[in-house]
């Protein structure tokens, strides 16, 4: 029977951003295996700041598992982390999404790569050229060499892994980037967005890159990393309409505080009213309005207020477990009549 390579990837207990963890199990199975097959996990908590030392074990429940294209025989295997009774452990953020199989996500994950302190092509001393070519860019002096080898070669492995990206580009500021992801469920596209992290971030170590996710890395005239959520429920595809969309976005307002609260640490410094965002004490909407908190596509408003909406405030160190939670929950604070 061939061995297979399970890397257990889950979120550790640090605050205000959890890291990815993982480790490898070796395990022989006929054919690659079911989720169902692969085995509950343990772990120690006193590592990882989810347990104290003397009572360390923390148990890990896989509970999404996509082929590794990197591995022979190798297997990612995303766990919730589980306390030895197997109830959530405090840190399990995904324990509290609610299941919605018909609501649809689309995450926008914006990020730096980073070598020696700074961004990938900044100068030894000082900055580059103002932003203005950057996004989209090409050409060497737009986005360096390696940045886009490292952007292509994740996309590739993610594609083979069945990740579910819609897209990637070169951003505004210098080493800045972008890919997005797309899956239908409450919970899809959050676990497809933590293991293309962990991809990424696993596959800069050759390159000898960091991938920072802080949402402002760069102080001054230099765009800070969101991860716009693009969301969707049923209702608001198939019914919709003005006087739900208003009574929406009337609660979102209300709800700004609670959002804000799981929306990234730090998100003050990028909603600032500056560089495409909101300031983070406002809440406004606007049809393709990128200085607003919600945008409204063009198509939203032509197909009868049906569609989806892009919450621009969730910045790149998000958890994508909480900011689906919030919304979820907001929505099903308005009645649909
Ligand atoms: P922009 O940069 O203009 O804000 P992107 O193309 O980067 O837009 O991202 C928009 C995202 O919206 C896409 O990744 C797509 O997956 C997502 N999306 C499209 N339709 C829906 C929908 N019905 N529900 C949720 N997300 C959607
Ligand atoms: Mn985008
Ligand atoms: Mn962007
Ligand atoms: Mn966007």
């Amino acid at each position: 029977m061939p061995k297979y390579k399970l890397e257990y990837i889950w979120l550790d207990g640090y605050t205000p951003a959890a890291n990815l963890r993982s480790k490898t199990k070796v395990e022989e199975f006929d054919d690659f295996p079911t989720l169902e097959q692969i085995p509950i996990w343990g772990f120690d908590g006193s590592s990882t700041r989810q347990a104290e030392g003397r009572d360390s074990d923390c148990m890990l429940k896989p509970v999404r598992h996509f082929p590794d294209p990197t591995r022979i025989n190798g297997v990612l295997v995303l766990c919730e982390v589980m306390l030895p009774d197997m109830t959530p452990h405090p840190s399990n953020t995904r324990a509290t999404v609610i299941d919605d199989p018909d609501a649809w996500f689309g995450f926008e994950q914006e990020y730096f790569l980073y070598q020696n302190g700074k961004p990938l092509g900044f100068p030894q001393d000082g900055f580059p050229n103002p932003q203005g070519e950057y996004y989209t860019g090409v050409g060497y002096k737009n986005v360096g060499d390696i940045a886009r080898q490292i952007v292509e070669e994740h996309l590739d492995i993610c594609l083979d892994a069945g990740i579910n990206h819609m897209g990637i580009n070169a951003e505004v500021a210098k080493g800045q980037w972008e890919f997005q992801i797309f899956a239908k469920g409450s919970k899809e596209a959050a676990d497809q967005l933590w293991v293309a992290r962990y991809i990424l971030i696993r596959l800069c170590e050759q390159y000898r890159v960091d991938v920072e996710l802080h949402c402002k890395p760069i102080r001054g005239d230099w765009n800070g990393s969101g991860m716009h959520t693009n969301f969707s429920t049923k209702y608001l595809r198939e019914v919709g309409g003005k006087d739900y969309f208003e009574r929406l976005m009337a609660h979102f307002e209300k709800r700004m505080d609670e959002h804000i609260a799981v929306y990234g640490p730090d998100n003050h410094l990028r909603l600032t009213g500056l560089h495409e965002t909101q300031a983070i004490d406002k809440f406004t909407y606007g049809v393709a309005d990128r200085g607003s908190s919600i945008r409204v596509p063009h198509s939203f408003i032509r197909n009868g207020y049906r569609g989806y909406l892009e919450d621009r405030r969730p910045n790149s160190q998000a958890d994508p477990y909480l900011v689906v939670s919030r919304i979820l929950r907001t929505i099903s604070e308005v009645p649909t009549s």
